[in-house]
Parts: C-alpha cells; structure tokens; sequence
C-alpha cells in the first residue's frame, strides 16, 4: 500500500533540522498542554507542535467528521475512536497542509499565529488513557537470558515458541515522560528458605519495551486475524516497565508478575503511527518449530527500530547501557494482537501491548539490567567511576528509538523518568 504522507521526496515550509525525529513523513499524535489550557491533540514536526484542534476550529479539516471534543480532550482516545481509516486520512491532510507546496496553512498562521507552537513551550501528556495494559515477553534473547539465570538447563519454557507469553498489567501507574516516581517498597527474601522482609526494593530496574496501541477492536466474542491486525493498531510509543527484581522473584509463583511491574510504567508522548513505519518493515527470522495457523502470517511484519537506553546520574552525563532494535523480536505485533483475540478477548481504542524487554544478541543489546549486569554479578561501570548494579535514587533512566530509510528518519523522541527515594512507610 502507498501512503502518500510517507514520499521521502516531502519537504514542509516549517524548518525541520537534519536529524529531526520529527520530518513530515512522521508526524506522530500526541496530547499537549500550552500556557495552562486545556489539553488539546497535537502532532509533532520538527521543533513544533501543530495544534489540530487549532486547524479544526479555522476549518482547515472540514469533511473530517470530528468534533471540538475530540480535539479538545486530555487523551487520543475520543479521536481514535473514528478508527485506521479516517485516522490515515487526517494524518494525510495535516501532511498536505504542512507541505511546502501548500501555502493555505502557512498564510493563516502568518496572520493569525495561533496553530504553531514550539515545543519547548508546551507540556506533553499521556496520549491515551489506556482501559487494559498488557506485557508480552516476545524477545527471545531476552527469555532465554532470564530463562537462564533460573534454569540453565532449560531456559525457554515449552510454550514460548508456541504462543506470544504474556500477562495483564495495570494502567492506571502509567507515566508520560519526564514524571519521576517514588522507589517502591516491597516484600522480599534475602535468601531461599528465609521469611520475608519488607522494605524499599534494592534491585529496581528498567526494561527497554515498546507499546502498540489499539483502536476499538471487534465486539466481545470476535477474533482479529494476524491478516487484519494492522487495521486495528494505532501506532507504537517507547515503553519503560520498570521492574523491582527482588520483589519480582518472592511473588511471582505461581501467577505471575504483580506488585513488582505494577508500581510505574513510563511511556512516551508521541504516538507513531503504524502507518508512519510502514517503509522500515523487513522479514524477522524464520520461527520454528511452525507455529499454529492462527499465529500464521505473510508478508513482512518485522520492524527495524533502533532503540538506546542510557543512565544519567545526578551531576553527569547520560551514559549509553544498552543498544538493541526491535526487528530482534521473535513475535510480531500482528501475531500478539490476534493471539491476545484469539478467545474472544475484545480490545478497546487506547489499550496499550507492550512487547515486553527487547533484547539484542549482543551483550551491550539487553534491554534490563538483570541481564546487562547478569542479576547484579557484572555490575556496569560509569564514566565517573561509580558502578550500577540496578538504579538508584536519583537516577534518570532514557530511552530513544528511531528508524532511519532513504534519507527519512521516524523518531519516537523519548521517554524517560527519574526514581526518587521511597516513601517513608
Ligand atoms: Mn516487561
């Protein structure tokens, strides 16, 4: 399918710099807030943000069936709802209004200077209000390496290559970038055998996820296919699932992760649209043993996203810890939509699938640090000398992902979040 919009050739009359996460061929969805108004739908080009509610009030989207509430609203949701093909169509118009050749928009904003904002100027929100959450765990790297610090002998499970693992996660702790949040306290034991102590966890860390993000699906009952799955997803943001290990490993037998997951996750603002990531598909590896026919897929569904994740400690640096992508996924996103279906589960506009931690063949690619450090054996050393087992108070963990084609790099920004101590209980 060609989707106009993406053409490598597009230049805006707005200036994007060279290196932009943000050229006309992204122009991803997000919900901004400037000067104390009420949030509004934005969409990010170079170092500004285009107000849609703005375009939509000076009728630069008539024919477009939205409404004032849609566009005016502290999430996507509202808008999502009009679903892919409606959502493609506006992408596309706002690409029309930005691009060079069109001068409707630039004259209105020469003279009324209220469509534009500088991103620096505005406070970015949570894009959606997520109603379910779930955490995949289809990096293969990544659960043989944890499969493997528990069972060295047998590190996947006999399922994993079955079926997409994954459990319902909680939506109401979720982050938008830049929210720090507090350590939290836990349940653990020190060693096996032991009774349980309580306090704040010692080994807290991150995981380096994405997250697609749902439009409504079918009704209760109703089944998405891996062939119509993309019809059904939104767009992807970066997604941190931060994790208290030590909390982790005393609760989680025998359903689950709970308490250890459920306290923070950070996600960034800008949603990317799957269709802005369409030129940057390629074939992942071939899985066996072949899967069920429902799991089935053709055509190249892989993506090729360059994620980072750095640590900056108070009064340095960020330091780069880890440099994966997520082509390394074993389970592609159409494969865990129709599983996560596949009995009738309904899903709603703003659900969020996280893939769970994407870890790369490469020991500077693991996406946690229970594997960068190997469960706190290898600790990591920084520039200044200190060392990192898991993250510590104050620390600010950052994650960047882009992919780069022909001259056009898609960005997702980035999301990152600052721990701060633990509430005295
Ligand atoms: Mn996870």
């Amino acid at each position: 399918m060609k989707i106009a919009a993406n053409d490598p050739q597009l230049k805006s009359w707005i200036p994007v710099e060279a290196g932009s996460d943000f050229p006309i061929q992204n122009l991803p969805f997000g919900i901004f807030q400037y000067d104390g108004r009420s949030p509004r739908v934005g969409v990010a080009i170079g170092a500004f943000v285009v107000d849609v509610y703005a375009l939509h009030v000076a009728g630069f989207l008539d024919g477009f069936d939205l409404t004032e509430s849609m566009l005016q609203n502290a999430y996507l949701n509202d808008l999502m709802r009009v679903g892919k093909i409606k959502m493609r169509a506006l992408r596309e118009r706002i690409s029309e209004l930005l691009r060079d050749s069109n001068t409707d928009l630039q004259e209105y904003q020469e003279v009324h200077g209220d469509i534009l904002y500088p991103m620096t100027d505005v406070r970015m929100c949570m894009p959606v209000l997520p109603g379910d959450y779930t955490d995949f765990y289809s990096s293969i790297v990544h659960a043989t390496n944890v499969g493997s610090m528990f069972r060295p002998d047998n590190p996947l499970m006999p399922n994993w290559k079955h079926l997409p693992v994954g459990y319902h996660g909680r939506s109401s702790s979720m982050l938008v970038s830049g929210v720090p949040f507090h350590r939290p306290m836990g349940q653990t034991i020190v060693k096996d055998g032991d009774n349980p102590t309580f306090g704040p966890t010692k080994q807290l860390d991150f995981e380096l996820e994405m997250a697609f993000i749902t439009f409504d699906g079918k009704p209760l009952g109703q089944r998405i296919s891996t062939a119509e799955a993309d019809d059904y997803i939104f767009g992807m943001v970066i997604f941190n699932d931060w994790s208290a290990r030590d909390i982790q490993r005393w609760e989680y037998v025998p359903l689950g992760p709970f308490l250890s997951k459920n306290f923070a996750s950070s996600v960034s603002p800008w949603v990317v649209t799957l269709d802005a990531l369409e030129p940057f598909r390629m074939a992942g590896d071939k899985q066996e043993p072949e899967v069920l026919p429902y799991l089935q897929f053709t055509g190249e569904k892989h993506l090729d996203i360059n994620l980072i994740v750095s640590i900056t400690i108070p009064d340095a640096e960020p330091f780069i810890v880890c440099e994966s992508n997520y082509k390394n996924m074993y389970w592609t996103m159409e494969q865990q939509l129709a599983h996560q279906t596949v009995n009738g589960c309904n899903v709603r506009a703003g659900d969020m699938y996280a893939s769970g931690t994407i870890s790369a063949p490469h020991p500077n690619g693991y996406g946690s640090l229970l594997e960068l450090t190997w469960r706190g054996t290898k600790p990591i050393s920084l520039p200044n000398g200190q060392t990192r087992s898991f993250i510590e108070d104050g620390d600010i963990v950052t994650i960047q992902a882009w992919s780069e084609k022909n001259g056009v790099r898609i960005g997702f920004g980035e999301v990152k979040a600052q721990v701060l101590p633990a509430v005295p209980f």
